[in-house]
């Protein structure tokens, strides 16, 4: 990922704060990103990929997360959309996809429907046998970068089991309707996806007749360790901002920094961010080394970094006092942005309900 940085450094600039105010991120921004591999860059290089290291790309998730999370949201269901195709798909899939998602398409992955949130086996899309060809039905919500892609990876029932299915956001019958004012994560580009009676050739679809819950849980990883990553990248920001302030500014005589409660807030800001870098350095070295406690890592992941970057923000925002209380100001946005780490992938909740049934499922 040598020279990522820059690229994302000279994209975005200080154009964070506009695009959470317009809720678009410009479209060459997003192109030029996935033409380099940059938005999963995880995809292997025979598959056309960068073949970038879990903790490598989490890394560079946490850079990305620190300017812009609309742009990490979009990279997170980019990457989510890739490790779906590699993990369920064939080879001929392998190489009829990937290609085109390190090479300038965008993708968005669609679980969440009106009625199923937090409980995915609720979902009542159907990815239906007809011949060669299957018909989709359903309605999805909240999918986040829907709104920029060109395919929609849609998970849904299939027989007595599920797949994912591989939509073209141009397919007839496919209706992206942006979610209104998002509080958080304004750019990311989420959207309510109806599938009317969408025709695709039987070759869409991907693990076909795997159990649902396997299969939602296959394509979440991912999801769960790029927000875990994203949640870093957004106590790192806030960190930097609330020191700077904390250095800079004097109140009662002396700097805020230097007014032990304040200097509380920074200590706990500086423990939050290496809480949330540590779980997410453990988890991409079981990713990477192929650990069987992989899964479990990242939900942990997702669950410490979420909590902590909620919890960080609202602190960061506290450090600098009026300073923060502008639409648009780099903490101000992490304040937003964080919640909604605590509500995706596997709520709050949710992931503290895996990690009780590996509590209790652990050997004495
Ligand atoms: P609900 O399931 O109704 O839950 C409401 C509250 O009840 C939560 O606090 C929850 O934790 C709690 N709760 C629910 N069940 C239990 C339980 N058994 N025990 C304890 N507490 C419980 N979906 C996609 O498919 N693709 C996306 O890309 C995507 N991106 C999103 C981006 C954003 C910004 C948001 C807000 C949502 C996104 N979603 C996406 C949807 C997201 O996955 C769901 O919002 C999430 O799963 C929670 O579902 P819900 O909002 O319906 O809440």
């Amino acid at each position: 990922l040598a020279g990522a940085r820059e690229i994302v450094d000279d994209l975005v600039g200080d154009r964070a704060a506009e695009w959470d105010r317009t809720g678009l991120i410009p479209d060459d921004v997003l192109r030029t990103l996935s033409a380099r591999g940059l938005l999963c860059a995880g995809v292997p290089e025979a598959s056309g990929g960068l073949g970038a290291s879990s903790a490598a790309n989490g890394e560079f998730t946490a850079f990305v997360g620190s300017r812009c999370s609309s742009l990490r949201s979009v990279m997170t269901s980019q990457g989510m959309a890739a490790w779906t195709i590699q993990r369920l798909g064939s080879a001929q899939q392998h190489a009829e996809y990937l290609p085109k998602l390190a090479g300038g398409q965008l993708a968005a992955v669609a679980f969440s429907e009106p009625e199923a949130g937090s409980d995915l086996s609720a979902m009542t899309t159907t990815i239906e046998q007809d011949d060669d060809t299957v018909v989709v039905r359903g309605q999805k919500v909240w999918t986040t970068a829907a709104h920029y892609a060109d395919m929609i990876v849609v998970v849904g029932r299939y027989g007595s089991g599920a797949a994912a299915v591989v939509v073209p956001a141009s397919a007839p019958g496919v209706t992206v309707t942006r979610v209104a004012q998002p509080s958080g994560c304004r750019a990311a580009g989420h959207a309510n996806v109806t599938l009317d009676e969408v025709r695709l050739p039987a070759t869409a679809v991907l693990g076909g007749g795997q159990p649902l819950m396997l299969l939602v849980t296959t394509a979440l990883a991912y999801g769960r360790i790029s927000v875990a990553w994203g949640c870093v990248g957004i106590l790192r920001a806030c960190l930097d901002a609330a020191r700077g302030h904390a250095r800079t500014r004097t109140q009662f005589g002396k700097r805020l920094a230097d007014h032990q409660l304040v200097a509380r807030h920074l200590a706990n800001l500086l423990t939050s961010e290496q809480i949330a870098t540590r779980v997410c350095e453990h988890a991409s070295r079981c990713w990477d080394q192929g650990s069987p406690e992989m899964v479990v890592a990242t939900v942990l992941a997702k669950q410490v970094g979420a909590v902590q970057a909620a919890q960080g923000a609202a602190t960061a925002v506290q450090v600098l006092g009026s300073a923060a209380a502008h639409e648009g100001h780099v903490v101000e946005r992490a304040y937003r942005d964080a919640k909604l780490m605590e509500l995706i992938e596997g709520s709050t909740e949710i992931c503290e309900l895996i990690l009780a049934d590996h509590a209790v499922s652990m050997p004495a």
